[in-house]
């Protein structure tokens, strides 16, 4: 059975973010924590949009959290935390939730925040939804409406966490906007209290290995191009490629494209790829699957080539075009100049 311990939901005020970093740098998840929290905070009203910092040498990073809008930063700065580790962090950040009762806290869902949400959650007792692409403030309780895609995106389950502080929700990368940055904004920088020995981390990290692959940045990209199925094979994409860097965007594709072994995972959008926001989305023999449309439907503008004039990739487009790619895409790239 649950615990059923009646938690006083007045003594929890304030909206958390979690601000992930790897090696110094700020992951970008967090600049649309902030962006959200900002306005979640002012639908409660009354509170603060706080950041949570763990890490070596933190002022740098402690200014943008202010200049994107965190009105106080919570520290801990020790050389335990420089590089995340599951028990480490999940200590910190479960001391400091005692400590100072955040009544929200938010996290990206990265493989980071995917981890140390759920311990969390459990060490503090908790409810967590997990890969939320909406948040809103229910306005007669002022608790967090959490919805997130269950069921492979067929349904949308909206979430609540009634009875237990704090509430919190993983985030999904690329579906929020990012904070507007105020240059030389400040706030308060609050330190937590550490606890944290050596001894309680179990794991010791060797090496931090990079990919030595080309790092895609689907989520920062101004304009994609994606390719699917209707490539017909892996060459196709060299297509796509020269299409994108006349264009100046990025190689984004489908999870068909991606399945048939014609290019890498980190270029798959979609629900089990990366979800993207970008200015222009050009998609090229992609069908629209449900699945598709759930990691680009928010772009700003939808430019679909499609041979078939039925495909539902026609429902979202902005601007459609039926014909055979690799007939549109050369004549396309002409009249660019
Ligand atoms: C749990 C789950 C998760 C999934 N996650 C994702 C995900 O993250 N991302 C994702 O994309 N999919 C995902 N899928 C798969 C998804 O359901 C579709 O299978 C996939 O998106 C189809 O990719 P496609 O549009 O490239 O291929 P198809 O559906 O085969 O479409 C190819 C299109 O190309 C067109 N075409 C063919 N030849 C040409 C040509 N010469 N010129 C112009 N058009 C042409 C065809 O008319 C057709 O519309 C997921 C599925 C499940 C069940």
């Amino acid at each position: 059975m649950a615990e059923n311990k009646t938690v006083d939901l007045s003594a929890y005020k304030d909206v958390w973010v979690f601000a992930e970093q790897r090696g110094g740098v700020i992951t970008p998840v967090v600049f649309e924590l902030l962006g959200k929290g900002r306005d979640l905070a002012s639908d409660i009203g009354d509170v603060k949009l706080c950041a949570i910092l763990l890490g070596e040498d933190l002022s740098d990073m402690t200014t943008q959290l202010f200049e994107a809008g965190a009105d106080v930063v919570y520290t801990a700065d020790s050389p335990l935390l420089k590089n995340y580790t599951s028990d480490g962090y999940t200590k910190v950040i479960s001391d400091a939730i005692h400590e100072f009762k955040p009544e929200i806290v938010l996290y990206g869902a990265t493989h980071i925040g995917r981890d140390l949400a759920p311990r969390i959650a459990k060490r503090v007792s908790t409810g967590l939804t997990a890969d939320c692409t909406k948040l809103d403030i229910d306005p007669e309780t002022k608790g967090i409406l959490q919805t997130r895609p269950a069921f492979g995106g067929n349904l949308m389950a909206t979430i609540k966490c009634p009875n237990h502080r704090p509430q919190m929700s993983t985030v999904r990368p690329g579906v929020m906007d990012k904070a507007p940055v105020q240059k030389g904004r400040t706030g308060e920088v609050i330190p937590v209290t550490l606890t944290l020995q050596e001894s309680d981390i179990r794991t010791k990290i060797i090496e931090i290995v990079k990919t030595a692959k080309d790092m895609v940045s689907l989520t920062d990209a101004e304009i994609i191009v994606s390719g699917g199925a209707g490539l017909g094979d892996a060459s196709g994409f060299e297509l796509i490629k020269k299409f994108a860097d006349k264009v100046g965007g990025v190689v984004g594709a489908s999870r068909a494209a991606v399945d048939a072994g014609w290019i890498d995972h980190s270029h798959q959008v979609g629900q089990t790829g990366t979800t993207v926001k970008p200015k222009i989305y050009i998609a090229c023999g992609i069908s629209g699957a449900i699945q598709h449309l759930a990691g680009m439907q928010t772009s700003d503008i939808i430019i679909a080539i499609n041979k078939n004039p039925m495909a539902p990739i026609f429902e979202v487009a902005d601007y459609g075009i039926v014909g055979d790619l690799y007939k549109v895409i050369p004549e396309l790239m002409e009249a660019w100049g």
